[in-house]
């Protein structure tokens, strides 16, 4: 299936390590214009680097006064792709506030905030547009020690719904990919454990986690034309986790 983004602009938050950053050279790829939205400033450098096309933004999502000042001026998006997550992972008795704070700040309240920027300007253009919220398996599973980091992804899966919901008639169209684990620098600090991988990939009827092209390429298909009425799923990317 031939997907071209020629001619679009695309922001992707989260972008500079992992599945964020894979999207953002795929998109680019694809011919779209793409914003790069992290907090590392050295992993926009290599970013830039690495694709020169690349319009490097570098800010702390959990922040909302430095999101809406370093988006002020970010222009015409027609592809968003909220990506950015924070996993802290605790026994459910000893959840801090601070861990609540953060990933909540991070996982939920940045992809509302950074959606409302992006959709604001789509409305106002009437030009439609495309939103893919990285939600996760853990949105609809009990995971030890993820009791934060699931409820974020909950709440982002329904996020998704209502925004599809709300921005649908302005042809805007919401919705979330579900992956798997994948061993990134996150998927690595939950899974690296051989005893814990092992369980969880014995529930896995593929018998693998995911590569980070699998849930690339799941973006992809949500944000281009090929799903155009699609709107206000979640898309699972867990080679049938959930469904079996
Ligand atoms: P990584 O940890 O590899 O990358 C996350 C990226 O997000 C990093 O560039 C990180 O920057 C950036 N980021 C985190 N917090 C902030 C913030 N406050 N402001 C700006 N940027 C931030 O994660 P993955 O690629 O694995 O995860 C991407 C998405 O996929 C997440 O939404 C995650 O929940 C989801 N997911 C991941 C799975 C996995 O097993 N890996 C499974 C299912 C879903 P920095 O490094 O500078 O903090």
């Amino acid at each position: 299936m031939e997907i071209s983004f020629a001619g679009k602009r695309a922001l992707v938050t989260g972008a500079g390590k992992g599945i964020g950053r894979a999207t953002v050279l795929a998109l680019a790829r694809c011919g779209a214009k793409v914003t790069a939205v992290t907090r590392t400033q050295a992993d926009l450098n290599s970013l830039v680097q690495e694709c020169a096309s690349v319009t490097p933004v570098c800010v702390d999502l959990a922040d909302w006064g430095a999101t809406e000042a370093a988006l002020q001026d970010v222009g015409p998006i027609d592809l968003l792709v909220n990506n950015a997550a924070y996993a802290g992972l605790q026994p459910f008795l000893e959840v801090t506030p601070d861990q609540f704070d953060q990933s909540f700040n991070v996982n939920v309240k940045a992809v509302l905030h950074v959606s409302q920027i992006v959709a604001r300007g789509m409305k106002a253009r009437g030009s439609g547009g495309s939103i893919v919220n990285v939600s996760s398996q853990a949105s609809q599973c009990a995971l030890r020690d993820h009791s934060v980091y699931c409820s974020t992804k909950g709440a982002l899966d329904m996020l998704t719904k209502v925004m599809a919901l709300e921005l649908g008639p302005y042809q805007i169209r919401v919705n979330t990919v579900n992956p798997t684990v994948v061993m990134t620098e996150m998927g690595r600090l939950g899974w690296s454990d051989p005893e814990k991988s092992k369980t969880m990939m014995s529930r896995i009827p593929l018998g693998r986690f995911a590569e980070v092209e699998d849930v690339v390429n799941s973006i992809l298909f949500l944000l281009s034309d090929k799903s155009n009425m699609t709107n206000g799923v979640s898309l699972l990317v867990d080679g049938g986790f959930l469904s079996c």
